[in-house]
């Protein structure tokens, strides 16, 4: 059956006083932004500031999901960003279908030319980096292309955004790069990882990769494979090609059998765990602020490092939704590691609101101290801390 040409888009249902009634319309016509974040785990959200694609890229169909590319406001985005941090959120994580074209205002646009940019991702950045609420920021996913420079730079001097980028590569051959209709070849997306190395040396970088994608020869797929292997990234998301409907790619010749494309998923996702494991080794020894979620996990609490280093430690209520300085030990059989807390990551990270830090660093010694120390040491902590 044809995919239909016209979609009910999230943001066309109405405001709460008119629940009950929802409008729908070509997708191509919507140019509205409509914000959204999760409310998950209070400590770490998802904010969305920019929906839609403008790009063509010949396997996919969110461009006709989505619709046109547009974003919220940087002043939108930072009050947002501020009343999160205000009800206990201590990180946020930058969403988007193409996030780095952030700054496409919305509402109709012209029928001749590029449509109007009003703001860029980096002018988003800036202004989030000064948030004085006890925040940090991720930034989820971005193109190679759109990640300039000037982003990376940034980031890497920012107290508040931490080292962790995920850039969609899809493949390291130059041709199939050209057949997906990408904006971009792998000498580039080379050179903006070898800048964020040079920048931020502990980094995580996270990667993207279609394989067995119409034309992928053995040979293009052995360039790719020995391309992202040779790249100092830290971890990849593997996909198999999958037939779209009304995509450029499925009427491309020479299709590669659907065996070949889970044997080419096969040795990428092995060569990703190996990957994974060095980040996990090279990482031991270091000091990493750690944000502890704020579930009980069998008497465990679970948290990831600025660098994306999984991190388990027992489970302590004071600590779970703060951000603690943890030296990074040994990770286990499924690359979680553990390690000593010693730090509330105040300084570096966008630390506990206001009247946490004390609580948190008693927390802290308590976590550390014997068992027989650790009840004369509760009742002087926090006899001290409401004194
Ligand atoms: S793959 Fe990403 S950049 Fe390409 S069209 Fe789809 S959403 Fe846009």
């Amino acid at each position: 059956m044809p995919a239909p040409d016209v979609s009910i888009h999230p943001s066309f249902f109405l405001p709460k006083a008119a629940q009950g009634e929802y409008r729908c319309g070509d997708i191509a016509d919507l140019h509205q932004f409509t914000a959204t974040w999760s409310q998950g785990d209070r400590t770490r959200t998802f904010l969305k500031v920019q929906d839609g694609c403008d790009y063509s890229c010949s396997f996919c169909t969110i461009p006709l999901a989505r619709g046109q590319s547009r974003s919220e406001t940087v002043a939108r985005a930072v009050e947002r960003a501020r009343a999160l941090g205000a009800e206990g959120v201590r990180e946020i994580v930058l969403t988007g279908i193409n996030l780095g074209d952030f700054g496409i205002a919305p509402g109709p646009r012209s029928a001749v030319g590029a449509p109007a940019r009003v703001e860029t991702f980096l002018d988003l950045i800036q202004a989030l980096d000064q948030i004085p609420e006890g925040l940090r920021f991720r930034i989820s996913s971005i193109e190679p292309n759109l990640l300039h420079p000037e982003i990376v730079e940034f980031v890497a001097g920012s107290r508040r955004f931490v080292p962790h980028f995920h850039i969609p590569l899809q493949s390291g051959s130059d041709q199939i790069l050209g057949l997906m209709k990408r904006r971009y070849r792998r000498s580039l997306y080379a050179d903006r990882v070898s800048l964020i190395r040079q920048c931020m040396p502990d980094a995580a970088i996270g990667v993207d990769l279609i394989v067995g994608f119409p034309g992928e020869s053995q040979t293009d797929f052995e360039e790719s494979y020995r391309f992202v292997q040779a790249l100092p990234v830290d971890y990849l998301h593997v996909f198999p090609y999958s037939e779209r409907d009304n995509t450029l790619a499925v009427s491309l010749p020479n299709p590669v059998n659907p065996g070949e494309r889970m044997n080419r998923s096969r040795q990428l996702q092995g060569l990703s765990v190996k990957k994974r494991r060095a980040l996990h080794e090279r990482s031991v020894g270091q000091t990493r602020p750690v944000l502890f979620e704020l579930a009980d996990q069998n008497g465990e609490m679970h948290g990831f490092s600025d660098n994306y280093v999984k991190v388990s430690a027992v489970f302590d209520p004071d600590i779970a939704g703060t951000i603690i300085n943890v030296t990074l030990g040994q990770p286990d059989a499924n690359g979680v590691s553990t390690g000593t807390l010693h730090g509330v990551g105040v300084a570096d990270t966008g630390g506990p609101p206001d009247g946490q830090p004390a609580k948190a660093r008693a927390a802290l010694l308590l976590h550390n101290a014997s068992r027989n120390d650790a009840q004369a040491l509760r009742t002087t902590l926090y006899q001290n801390i409401s004194g």
